[in-house]
């Protein structure tokens, strides 16, 4: 660094910054900095509106007749398609429904079924867990000679591909570390040696170009309520290449997945198209949620969205480093931007009393276990003043040593 960062040059970078407006659409608590929007996104003035709006006229009053008059069983497919925009991929190959883990477990006995005679799924050992553990579940459940888990240090994904593999579960970004991974590249090797790839995209959709459709990604699963904005538990989306449509066949065979569900018919036959990954009735008043939230990157740039998150984090590390925290902070994230999410993580001993020294003083980050701090950033809604407060916040929580407080020793539920 050549000379110090100043509040001068914080107020040119927001007033610079093509993605302030944006602020606007959201509602953010007075007296608050919120460093979290890679875990839940925060709530915009759309989804208030249209969440009141679905429950006073759609179903208050218009009741059951809203299936059809409000469409809202149309809601996971053109939700799906919304997100789909989002992520690279032409319409038809993403619904919304389900949790990322119930959508996991439907990909990966869809790819199974594709890959006769391969039972591995590799993956990282520090994969998000709940990825790994749907996969053992798969495992338990049709045996070690059908599916069976390996995984490996992120370093080592590539190399570990072989003609065993059916197929490789990775999340591009890596929820404790940011460490993005090379997709693309990824993927190209996947297939190289006959295997598929899917991706979990929890904390990329919204944040970062994805381009699924042009990578040739085999599957992909992702949240709405991080980087989407969709709120809580809102639900999750599946992507599913066109090219596998035909063949492909989930487990979790619901109604909804029917290729005519009002037939009521006794014999279970799916969709052709991604409606067979449907299982059971949407959750509608989620599902509007997050339709609405969508609306905020109407006519946004993902590659600006991009180039803001590295400046936020940027300028993040740079005040960490000007305020001579760098000793006591270690960073665990990559530090070339280009291989990160839109996170930094730090290690501490007390990095959960510093997590909840932060929120008591109005910085909203977030602990995760043993040791780590993150910080996300989220460009529709922060701004680099955001940043330049967080960071004199926790200056200020090391120096008055208020992480140490004896009441951040017992853990609350939900870090
Ligand atoms: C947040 C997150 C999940 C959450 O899964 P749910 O089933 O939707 O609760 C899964 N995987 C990754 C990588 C995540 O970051």
């Amino acid at each position: 660094m050549t000379r110090s960062i100043t509040k001068k040059d914080i107020s040119r970078l927001d007033e610079q910054d093509p993605l302030a407006s944006r602020r606007g659409q959201f509602h953010l608590p007075a007296d608050t900095i919120y460093l979290d929007g890679n875990s839940l996104g925060l709530m915009s003035y759309a989804t208030q509106q249209r969440v009141a709006d679905t429950t006073t006229t759609q179903w208050g009053e218009h009741l059951i007749t809203s299936w059809n008059r409000h469409n809202w069983i149309q809601l996971p497919q053109q939700v799906g398609n919304k997100i789909g925009r989002l992520i690279g991929v032409a319409d038809g190959q993403v619904v919304c429904c389900d949790s990322i883990s119930v959508n996991l477990f439907k990909v990966l006995a869809a790819a199974l079924q594709l890959q006769p005679g391969r039972n591995q799924i590799l993956s990282t050992v520090d994969n998000f867990p709940t990825d790994l553990y749907m996969v053992q579940g798969l495992e338990q459940l049709l045996g070690a000679s059908r599916c069976h888990l390996v995984m490996v240090e992120e370093s080592e994904l590539a190399n570990s591909i072989s003609e065993k593999t059916a197929a490789v579960l990775a999340t591009e970004v890596n929820f404790r570390t940011g460490r993005r991974l090379d997709l693309q590249a990824l993927t190209a090797t996947a297939q190289l040696h006959g295997a598929l790839m899917i991706a979990d995209l929890a904390h990329s959709a919204g944040v970062m170009p994805v381009e699924l459709d042009n990578w040739q990604v085999d599957f992909a699963i992702g949240c709405t309520y991080k980087y989407l904005n969709g709120g809580p538990g809102a639900p999750a989306f599946v992507y599913a290449a066109k090219r596998h449509h035909r063949a492909l066949q989930q487990p979790l065979c619901g109604w909804m997945g029917h290729v005519r569900p009002f037939d009521f018919s006794p014999h279970y036959e799916a969709a052709d198209d991604m409606t067979q990954f449907l299982s059971g009735t949407p959750p509608v008043l989620s599902m509007c949620a997050v339709d609405a939230a969508l609306e905020a990157f109407d006519g946004v740039s993902l590659a600006e969205v991009r180039s803001k998150s590295i400046q936020l984090s940027e300028l993040f590390h740079s005040l960490i480093e000007q305020h001579g925290l760098s000793n006591e902070l270690h960073l665990i994230s990559p530090t070339d931007p280009v291989t990160r999410g839109s996170q930094l993580s730090y290690r501490h001993e007390h990095a959960y009393g510093i997590c909840q020294a932060l929120i008591e003083a109005g910085v909203i980050a977030d602990f995760r276990a043993p040791d780590y701090l993150r910080f996300g950033f989220a460009p529709l809604y922060t701004s680099y003043a955001d940043v330049w407060d967080a960071a004199g916040v926790l200056k200020d929580v090391l120096a008055s040593k208020a992480h140490l407080d004896p009441r951040w020793q017992q853990r609350n539920t939900v870090t």
